[in-house]
């Protein structure tokens, strides 16, 4: 015979701690505690009220090979907020999402990571990711195909690899409040890889003057469907380059010319400046967010920073520079010396580049106003 037994009363390790600090909690901390966040609350319906939106920028975050063993959301250290606390988060996805294990083609490096990587993407609120990389065909065709459909599975958005060149050319549609963006994503790596018009592959385009006028119609386009920003996320460049080549600002400043708002630069492993040209915020290269790669003692590949951009409408009024470091498979804020060399060499090369920058606490501030 079964016994009929009461049901058994769980009470979660967060609810008892949560009764535990009610009851050791004066009733004044209380009152504190529920009016800051109240007006914590109300901040962001005033931001929203005011039309005010932030985007978060990060370079490359690559999941594969030892990280891919790690699978936790750990891997964000204390920047998970950060990522989070963003409308819109975008970075480079520097590998593909599959379970197939098949190599293609000849390189010194392959990475891959299981699909269930897509959730700790989510677990930092990452809405975007380019695929217009050097490694998103590491697996071939069956790679990229499982990635866009993990990805679209996860609802997080994507460009720069497709089907097809339409499919690998056409902008990410992304929101945020009244704000309606387009992410195109590119790359001059691997001109192999490009995709044709009925192969798989990605948006190959080469860094010279003739490729403005393709930006110029994408972005035409984009806005022609109801985009009100756009952006470049451009996977360009060769490794451990310092400085933007003359070439590369021309084209910087030709395609912000011809209807881009904001270029989101990555690829060569190491911070470049930040240029303001008319208004509008480049981002050269902002290094590696995450990864296992070995560290350059004097290049320095485990510092990067993130970029928080404020706008106002369609207009940037602020940029702030959020140093970070990878240590022992993990991201987290930048401190004391590690912070000063991501702080300086970047305030220095954007000096270069005419930025007016300037120095608050542990990040960079450059006002737009
Ligand atoms: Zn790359």
């Amino acid at each position: 015979m079964i016994k009929n037994f009461a049901k058994p009363i769980i009470i979660t390790q967060s609810r008892i701690t949560t009764r535990l600090w009610l009851l050791s909690v004066n009733k004044l901390t209380r009152s504190w505690f529920f009016l800051i966040l109240i007006f914590s609350l109300c901040g962001t319906g005033i931001r929203a009220f005011a039309g005010e939106t932030t985007l978060v920028f990060g370079g490359d975050v690559m999941l594969g090979r030892l990280m891919n063993r790690a699978k936790s959301p750990l891997v964000w250290g204390n920047l998970r907020s950060v990522l989070n606390g963003a409308d819109l988060t975008l970075v480079n996805q520097e590998f593909a999402i599959t379970s197939f294990k098949k190599e293609w083609g000849k390189k010194a490096f392959y990475f891959r990571a299981d699909p269930g990587v897509t959730s700790i993407f989510k677990s930092a609120g990452i809405d975007y990711v380019s695929l217009a990389n050097n490694h998103i065909l590491d697996y071939g065709p069956v790679g990229l195909e499982n990635s866009l459909k993990f990805l679209k599975r996860a609802d997080i958005a994507h460009a720069g690899a497709g089907e097809n060149e339409t499919a690998a050319r056409e902008p990410a549609r992304l929101t945020a409040g009244s704000l309606n963006i387009a992410v195109i994503s590119i790359t001059d790596n691997e001109p192999g890889w490009r995709a044709g018009e009925k192969s798989p592959g990605i948006f190959y385009l080469p860094i010279q003057p003739s490729s403005v006028s393709t930006i110029r119609a994408i972005s035409a386009d984009a806005r022609k469907k109801g985009a009100s920003f756009v952006i470049l996320s451009a996977h360009w460049g060769g490794n451990w380059v310092t400085h933007p080549s003359p070439t590369f600002r021309q084209f910087a400043h030709a395609v912000i010319d011809a209807g881009v708002d904001l270029i989101h630069g990555h690829s060569g492993h190491i911070v470049q400046g930040i240029e303001i040209y008319k208004g509008k915020p480049i981002f050269y290269n902002m290094g590696d967010v995450i990864d296992d790669y070995a560290v350059d003692p004097a290049k320095r590949n485990d510092l990067a920073y993130l970029a928080r951009v404020t706008l106002v409408g369609e207009k940037v009024v602020q940029i702030e520079a959020i140093p970070t470091v990878i240590e022992k498979f993990q991201v987290n804020r930048a401190t004391g010396e590690n912070a000063d060399w991501v702080l300086e060499s970047l305030r220095k090369m954007s000096a270069e580049m005419g930025t007016q920058v300037k120095r608050e606490g542990n990040q960079l501030k450059i006002s737009l106003h």
